[in-house]
């Protein structure tokens, strides 16, 4: 053999385990509805146990709200209304800045509970989900007397009641985007965790208690869409919501007529754009994070993967390899890349995608790895040979599977990811500023990331277009959506 065939050094090695231990999360037995500053027991409610996804096994018991808690929890963010938004910008301030400063208080256990509850990595919760949960309340503290500012010096009151619908994908962090800056515009607010994820908005209750927040301004109501859809058709003002599209019109049916406001955060099939003249190592390292983040349950997900002709076999190829070295499984480990699916029924929703593909043509490939016996889990996965009119090119699936289609000029990628009904997000790969900033202004999307996926910030609007719904979430765009302006 000759001296260069032979192999210098072989190190098989792999990662010993490394779970976040959770020995010091205090969860309780059983939770009651947060309503009026208490955790109250139901008035027409019913008590289910909330589940790990990753080994099926409840984690604690919690309370749905029927339709009387529902208007229970109404009529005590009512009572509290008025006191609150009298008091002074800067009053609110420091109780919007306290509860920000517990949730990092208690992040380690905020984080661990997530993961429980939810099937995110550990390492997600821990340095994404709360400190950016954490950021929105700071943010919006400090908004709080400032609120002319950020309405270009008009006259700006609050809606009042406000009543807030979120997902599962980032409970936490939702529940914050929704709450920071009702509550610093002076509403006083209803909200409605997902039924597979209530666990860290019930801990928020209790940071609120902490905080010394005033009775009603903050209620929690978790429960399934029955209950989403009592809270839509409550005494409130405003509804905010995300969610899927199909709730999304539901809702905004519900709403018709009744002069509330409304803003709808909905589902998305973004197109991330790889251009031949992208550093492909990086725009690889991008892909990855935009669509295998939070195992793909992330409404503005880079799903859509269009990659110019001339690099399309070098991207896949190194996407490929790069997907190869993902670790899937216990979520509580900290080298954990993609925790569990949420729930079985997402599950089944992204295992009946991903055969459309199958069926419709597309090459799939799947990375090999060992998934646990028990829990909700999915391979992350690559289409190539994809059409533009297959399921898999049109349809969320929210789960990690990349779908890849090709382009040749920027005009047609251009044209290729504005084809869709959907407009949350894009993503640019390019060395060229100015190609950079000519594309996205042609793209129909509320939020486009240039030579980078999926970062989130406080300070900055996010929102989509098309079916991916209307009204901004951050900034001081966000301020508007709880404000009458006049
Ligand atoms: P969903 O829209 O049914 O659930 C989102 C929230 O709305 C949950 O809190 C749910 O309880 C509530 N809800 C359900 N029906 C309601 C109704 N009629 N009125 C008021 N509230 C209601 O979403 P899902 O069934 O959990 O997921 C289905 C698909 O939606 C996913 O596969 C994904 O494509 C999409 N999705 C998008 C997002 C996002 O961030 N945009 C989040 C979750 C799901
Ligand atoms: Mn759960």
């Amino acid at each position: 053999m000759a001296a260069t065939d032979t192999p210098r050094t072989r190190i098989t090695w792999d990662y010993a385990p490394a779970p976040e231990s959770s020995d010091h999360v205090r969860l309780r037995d059983t939770y009651g509805l947060f309503i009026g500053g208490a955790f109250v027991d139901p008035r027409d409610g019913q008590r289910v146990a909330s589940i790990n996804p990753a080994t099926e096994e409840p984690v604690a018991e919690v309370t749905f709200g029927g339709a009387e808690d529902v208007a229970a929890a109404v009529a005590a963010a009512r009572a509290a209304q008025a006191r609150w938004a009298a008091l002074p910008g800067r009053e609110r301030a420091k109780y919007v800045f306290r509860i920000a400063r517990l949730i990092q208080e208690r992040s380690r256990e905020l984080a661990i509970v997530e993961s429980l509850d939810g099937g995110k990595p550990i390492r997600e919760s821990r340095d994404v989900d709360i400190p950016l949960a954490a950021a929105h309340f700071f943010h919006y503290a400090g908004w709080a007397d400032k609120l002319r500012y950020g309405v270009g010096g008009r006259d700006a009151a609050p809606y009042g009641v406000v009543g807030q619908v979120v997902p599962w994908n980032f409970p936490l962090l939702m529940a914050a985007w929704k709450l920071a800056p009702a509550l610093a515009c002076g509403n006083t607010a209803v909200l409605k965790p997902a039924e597979t994820t209530p666990l860290t908005a019930l801990l928020l209750g209790e940071i609120c208690q902490e905080a010394e927040l005033p009775d009603g301004v903050v209620n929690i109501v978790p429960g399934d869409g029955t209950t989403g859809a009592a809270l839509v058709r409550s005494e409130v003002d405003k509804i905010a919501f995300t969610g899927s599209t199909a709730v999304g019109k539901d809702i905004q049916a519900a709403l018709a007529g009744r002069g509330m406001g409304l803003t709808l955060e909905l589902g998305g099939k973004s197109a991330n754009l790889v251009f031949e003249d992208a550093a492909i190592d990086q725009a690889v390292e991008g892909i990855v994070q935009g669509i295998f983040f939070n195992q793909g349950h992330v409404c503005c997900a880079g799903s859509r993967l269009l990659i110019q002709e001339s690099v399309a076999e070098e991207v896949t190829g190194k996407l490929w390899d790069r997907m190869r070295l993902l670790r899937v499984g216990d979520p509580l480990d900290k080298n954990t890349d993609v925790g569990a699916i949420n729930s079985a029924e997402q599950l089944e929703r992204i295992e009946a995608l991903v055969e459309s593909g199958v069926q419709e043509g597309a090459v799939r490939r799947s990375i090999a790895c060992d998934l646990p016996e028990r829990g909700w889990w999915f391979a992350p996965t690559i289409f190539t040979e994809v059409a533009p009119a297959h399921r898999i090119a049109v349809e969320e699936i929210f789960g990690p599977v990349v779908s890849v289609l090709t382009f040749r000029t920027q005009a047609e990628a251009i044209e290729k990811a504005n084809n869709s009904r959907y407009g949350l997000a894009a993503g640019i790969w390019t060395d060229k500023g100015s190609k950079a900033f000519e594309v996205a202004r042609a793209l129909k999307a509320g939020v486009i990331w240039q030579n980078t996926y999926n970062k989130f910030d406080p300070t900055a609007a996010f929102g989509g277009y098309k079916e991916s719904g209307f009204g901004r979430e951050g900034g001081a765009a966000g301020l508007r959506p709880y404000l009458r302006v006049s």
